[in-house]
């Protein structure tokens, strides 16, 4: 070999080794980001960890909290906002009834016709549209105007096909999901606004008044007659079809509940209510807070980057108006770690742009490569093609934050129980016999409604398993979960029907606080 061809053999081995040393340098940075991004997700199963005994202390805190609100107004996150709802449908009811639901991503019609036999609501006809954007950060009268326009439309088509004439003045309830404080079972204020509708000159206006002058501009005849929110209407079709039904919880867009309180519970009013018994109590259980529930810097920022900050806590770790958004930004914080996602993406730093069911579909993709979830990222997210074990992670994360939710609820759920004795706490006297023990424990059911729970299978899986570990084997059983489809707005209907047969639902009025 001649000296050239010495120096060309030496520059080669160099070369070489210098785009070796580089490949190993590439593949152990590349190592180091990976662990990084582990790390991440760990971090994040640590931060969201709900072991039962956790689970417990919230569903302690969930009861504490209960008791506070009904004690004095303002005495705890809770608002336990009173309903004058004193009777839930008995089955009774017989006519044609409309109901109007407004809760978040979209709104429904209903014109629902009751049979007068208990179970048999002989049908109900639909109408679901969503609710323009800018209509959610205009003004009362624009929303409330397109809401009679679409409410007069339904009710010309409804009533064009059907045989039966309306002769009489047609009767509606209204399902209005936001914060109320009612003045009577059909008309109540405007406290705030959530889950993303900001209509400033609406606060602290009568909510049935707003609708009602709406519907008399439109040259409707029909009247507001019922004014609830979802929870209270899925609770109304609960007790509706099984009288064993004594809370219901909403999981949709948002998340709330309400429970079947008896009267000399509700401290903060006793002695004003003009008509005695129960009374149904909105929680407004969104806003509940507790130092023993599981928070991330993922919640910090959401919650200080949301319109509504401290507040809404619980809502925010649960429903699915943020789960999406917590999931958007756990990625987001992997990207700055690995580059594997590409360079990050612009799409990633947009709040709310993947959407709950969207991350519901990569978390429930059973292929084997997991395409979905490839194909999500890529539209959504304009992600490149990532690898297989990219993918898993990102499964893994939209896991964690769904655990963690479905857990939290059945936590809340547990104490709802709790405070009304139906938990099977004070019924079991000792272990040794289990046959008296489940004996003591009545039939419960707590009815259930919303998109997140009745779409999202792992979501209510997680949720069931959790209730059967805080309640334990033994009282589990006795406690039924019952999804009730379109709840909140045939619930309004029901309302609407037993407040035109008494008379008397509207005489508890508004001696209140
Ligand atoms: P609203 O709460 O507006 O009354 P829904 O009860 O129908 O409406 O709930 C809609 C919400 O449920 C959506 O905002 C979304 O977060 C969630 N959702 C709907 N479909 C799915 C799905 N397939 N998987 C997970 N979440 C879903
Ligand atoms: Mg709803």
């Amino acid at each position: 070999m001649g000296k050239v061809g010495v120096k060309l053999a030496v520059g080669c081995a160099v070369a070489a080794c210098v785009v070796a040393s580089v490949m190993v340098g590439r593949r152990v940075r590349r190592k180091r980001a990976w662990r990084r991004v582990v790390k991440v997700l760990e971090e994040l199963e640590e931060g969201c960890a709900t072991p039962v005994a956790r689970l417990r202390q919230v569903v302690d805190a969930m009861a504490v909290e209960m008791h506070a609100g009904l004690v004095s107004e303002g005495g705890s996150k809770l608002k336990m906002l009173l309903t004058f709802v004193h009777n839930l449908p008995s089955g009774s009811e017989e006519g044609t009834y409309y109901s109007l639901d407004l809760g978040g991503t979209n709104f429904r019609i209903l014109r629902v016709q009751l049979g007068g036999q208990r179970s048999a609501i002989i049908g109900h006809d639909v109408d679901r549209q969503p609710i323009p954007q800018h209509l959610m950060t205009g003004t009362s009268e624009e929303l409330f105007d397109f809401i009679a326009s679409s409410l007069k439309d339904f009710v010309e088509r409804e009533e064009n096909v059907s045989e039966h004439s309306q002769s009489e003045r047609r009767e509606l309830g209204f399902t209005f999901s936001f914060p109320v404080k009612q003045t009577s079972s059909s008309s109540g204020i405007l406290i705030k606004w959530t889950k993303g509708f900001v209509i400033e000159d609406m606060v602290g206006s009568d909510v049935s008044e707003c609708l009602q002058q709406a519907i008399s501009r439109k040259g409707l005849d029909m009247r507001v007659n019922a004014l609830i929110n979802d929870t209270v209407g899925t609770l109304a079709l609960g007790h509706y079809h099984d009288e064993d039904t004594v809370a219901a919880v909403i999981i949709g867009t948002g998340t709330n509940a309400c429970y079947l309180e008896r009267a000399d519970a509700i401290i903060k009013c006793q002695g004003l209510l003009t008509t005695p018994g129960d009374m149904v109590v909105n929680m407004e259980w969104g806003n509940f807070w507790s130092s023993h529930l599981p928070r991330t810097s993922y919640d910090i920022d959401l919650d200080a980057d949301s319109p509504n900050p401290n507040d809404q806590g619980f809502e925010k770790m649960i429903s699915g108006m943020y789960l999406g958004d917590i999931v958007r930004r756990v990625i987001l914080r992997m990207s700055e770690e690995l580059d594997v996602f590409g360079p990050v993406s612009s799409k990633l730093q947009v709040p709310f742009i993947l959407r709950t069911p969207l991350m519901a579909a990569m978390h429930e993709d059973d292929t084997p490569d997991l395409r979905e979830v490839a194909q999500i990222l890529r539209e959504t997210l304009e992600f490149p093609d990532i690898p297989q074990n990219v993918r898993k992670l990102v499964v893994r994360v939209c896991d964690v934050v769904t655990r963690r939710a479905a857990r939290l609820a059945a936590a809340g759920i547990v104490g709802i129980l709790k405070k009304i004795g139906r938990d099977g706490s004070g019924g079991i006297a000792s272990g040794k016999n289990e046959g008296a023990s489940r004996s003591k424990m009545r039939r419960t059911v707590v009815a259930v409604e919303g998109g997140l729970y009745t779409n999202y299978t792992l979501f209510r899986e997680y949720l069931n398993e959790a209730m059967t570990q805080i309640l334990g084997e033994e009282i589990a059983p006795s406690v039924i979960v019952k999804v009730m489809e379109d709840g909140s707005g045939i619930g309004a209907a029901l309302l609407a029907a037993a407040a035109a047969s008494h008379s008397t639902s509207s005489v508890d009025t508004v001696q209140i606080l």
